[in-house]
């Protein structure tokens, strides 16, 4: 039997989905996952599809996330969009620190916890990615990586806050090209950060902490990583696109979870 955590599968749509296709992605999920009760499931579309699909879940367990923030409330900052403009349009998760973010959009360890800080102020739950490049892998460096990207997330926020968010692995060299990391690399990684955030913010912040795995995670893969003690969820960005196989994660989670 794993930890009493509740898993949490979470669907990053990236620069995908018109507000039709997002609504017919979302319906056909609503019918494919009604009974499923025992997994937190949070759907991610761009922005101009948030309104839409928050109207199609007011009566779903499905939540609604979205792929980014700035951190400050209003003012003019053009083009960008806060944590309580997010949770106007029905938002309750939120992704922070990307690394498409960190890759295209040259996001810092400080950037990313300033906005980790504004979605906990707003009320949202932040999905705090790490991980490391392949280069970064082969030079034997993931270690190192994965803790100054957590101590730059998390350092100063109270453990009230660290235990209200999740932490996503994200290993580079897995996300988008089908080469998933195993399930003991992944649980290597994981064990990593939570005892890094044992040791930062204490045994029950610890213990937790819902960490997911993310980077080319398939309907066939899913039950393997999260039979890993570690693994809570995935993060899952191409078979999010589709509700058959986004639904067949989440059931096959559901289904690992409970062994
Ligand atoms: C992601 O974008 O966070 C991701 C894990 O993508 P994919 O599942 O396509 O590898």
């Amino acid at each position: 039997m794993k930890a009493l955590r509740r898993p949490l599968i979470a669907g990053n749509w990236k620069l995908n989905k018109t507000v039709k296709e997002a609504v017919e992605l979302v319906t056909l999920l609503k019918r494919l996952l009604a009974d499923c009760q025992d997994v937190d499931v949070v759907v991610c579309p761009p922005f101009t599809a948030l309104g839409e699909v928050s109207e199609l879940l007011i009566e779903s367990e499905i939540r609604l996330g979205a792929q980014d923030l700035y951190w400050e409330e209003k003012g003019a900052f053009t083009g960008e969009v806060s944590g309580s403009l997010l949770k106007d349009a029905g938002a309750s998760f939120v992704i922070v620190g990307h690394s498409e973010r960190r890759q295209f959009f040259h996001e810092t360890h400080e950037t990313v916890h300033k906005k980790t800080k504004a979605a906990l102020k707003s009320g949202l739950v932040p999905i705090v990615c790490v991980g490391e490049t392949l280069k970064e892998r082969e030079a034997d460096k993931t270690f190192e990586v994965l803790e100054a990207q957590i101590k730059g997330a998390l350092t100063g926020l109270g453990r009230e806050e660290v235990e209200g968010l999740a932490v996503a692995y994200e290993p580079v060299w897995a996300i988008g090209t089908g080469k998933v990391a195993t399930p003991a690399q992944a649980e290597e990684a994981h064990v990593f950060i939570r005892t890094q955030i044992l040791r930062e913010f204490g045994e029950d912040v610890a213990a937790a902490l819902r960490l997911l795995y993310g980077g080319s995670v398939k309907p066939d893969n899913t039950a393997e990583l999260m039979r890993e003690p570690d693994i809570d969820g995935a993060l899952v960005g191409g078979a999010s696109l589709e509700a058959q196989s986004f639904s067949a994660i989440v059931k096959n989670a559901a289904g690992a979870a409970l062994k």
